[in-house]
């Protein structure tokens, strides 16, 4: 039984890059965004499309549920730690080129 995918009234499918996934909150969600700033786990994510505003179903999936949680953010490399000896230790406090000059 091949289902057929769901379009919205432009034709768009799920997959489409102009059908988003829109996470929906619980009340509770919406508490935590609204009074304390931060981004709770939605409850389900909605396909929904951009142009009509249609939606095209919804998943509960936790994967997506996570990826749409967490903020996008670029994973910084760590900043470098000054480990390891630079160059030798102290050694260039003696100036051994006093010479006589004539
Ligand atoms: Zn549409």
């Amino acid at each position: 039984m091949a289902r057929p995918l769901r379009t919205c009234r432009c034709g768009h499918t799920k997959e489409h890059e102009l059908v988003a996934e829109e996470p929906e909150y619980t009340l509770w969600g919406w508490i935590l965004l609204s009074m304390f700033g931060i981004t709770p786990k939605p409850d389900h994510v909605v396909y929904r499309c951009q142009m009509c505003r249609q939606s095209l179903g919804s998943t509960r999936d936790p994967k997506i549920l996570a990826r749409k949680s967490a903020p996008k953010r670029a994973t910084a490399p760590v900043a470098e730690a000054p480990a390891g000896p630079s160059s030798a230790p102290g050694d260039d406090a003696s100036h051994p080129e006093e010479s006589t000059r004539t």
